[in-house]
């Protein structure tokens, strides 16, 4: 008897999936993507982390899936999209790979460091904040966007408006960020409670299991944009998060390659392209990319 429920369950689930009348998922739909010219990418010698990818066929990036227009896999196909993918996707192909050669895999914040130290990855496109402690693990490429730390609420929620009206208050964030270790060290008398996602963290605030979710302001504009009847975005940014293409710390020829090629698409209009198709559509401001830092 479960089965046949089950089944029916499944069968009606089917059935509804594009058929007229079936709402539309909520928040902005992307726009029409960029596509990416391909090098030869042969010019670039010298790098591990290339020679291995070129003798196993394609490129493996490490990326988030849970961060509406920056980085998300959709269930049905395994496809990943949003800003920090088409970052991937740009770059790559001027190291010679098209898109359909890269394998996404998702890495955790936490895990990031230890991915590129491993070889498990690439490179890594997701929200990856460079900062000194992290270069003593990992290089970065880039930075090719600015964010800064800010906060998500629940929309009926008239008592946070910024970081400092979090003391004794449930604040969520994921293990390993930047915004977490802020909000240790600069506000302690938060309750600060850690997922290894954001996406955990949401569900935590929507159904008011805690009371705030802290990270780059990018981020939650993406989850207050799918859910605009239950979440807000509130209060200044009080962090600077440049984001950077990290990579195993010594493949120097990697990172020059990779700085190169966020240069050539920024130059050539790609970079802004992507830019209004993914991250754009959830409201955050068109930026102007920051000076690439070549260390
Ligand atoms: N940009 C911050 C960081 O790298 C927060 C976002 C994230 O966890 O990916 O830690």
């Amino acid at each position: 008897m479960k089965r046949i429920t089950t089944a029916a369950v499944l069968v009606l689930l089917l059935a509804g999936c594009g058929k007229d009348g079936t709402p539309p998922p909520k928040g902005p739909q992307p726009s029409a993507l960029p596509s990416y010219q391909v090098q030869s990418g042969a010019e670039i010698t010298g790098s591990p982390t290339l020679d291995a990818a070129r003798s196993r066929g394609h490129l493996v990036v490490g990326a988030k899936e849970d961060q509406p227009y920056l980085g998300q896999k959709n269930p049905a196909t395994g496809e990943y999209s949003g800003f920090d993918i088409e970052i991937a996707k740009m770059v790559g192909a001027d190291l010679g790979f098209a898109p359909d050669q890269i394998e996404f895999k998702t890495i955790a914040s936490a895990n990031r460091e230890t991915a590129l130290q491993n070889g498990q990855v690439d490179y890594y496109v997701g929200t990856y904040t460079i900062n000194d402690n992290r270069k003593k693990l990992v290089g970065f490429a880039g930075p090719y966007y600015l964010a800064g730390q800010s906060l998500l609420v629940r929309r009926n929620d008239d008592t946070i408006h910024g970081p400092e009206d979090l003391n004794g208050r449930k604040v969520c964030s994921a293990a390993g960020s930047t915004p977490a270790q802020r909000i240790e060290k600069q506000y302690p008398k938060a309750r600060l409670i850690t997922y290894d996602t954001y996406s955990a963290c949401v569900d935590n605030l929507i159904t008011a299991q805690v009371d705030a979710v802290t990270t780059d302001n990018t981020i939650l504009m993406g989850y207050a944009a799918k859910a605009p009847d239950e979440l807000k975005v509130v209060g200044p940014l009080f962090s600077q998060e440049p984001y950077g293409i990290g990579t195993p710390k010594n493949d120097t020829v990697l990172r020059g390659a990779l700085n190169d090629a966020l240069a050539h698409h920024e130059e050539n209009g790609d970079w802004r392209r992507a830019y209004d198709a993914t991250l754009g559509l959830s409201g955050v401001p068109a930026p102007v990319p920051p000076p690439i830092d070549r260390y």
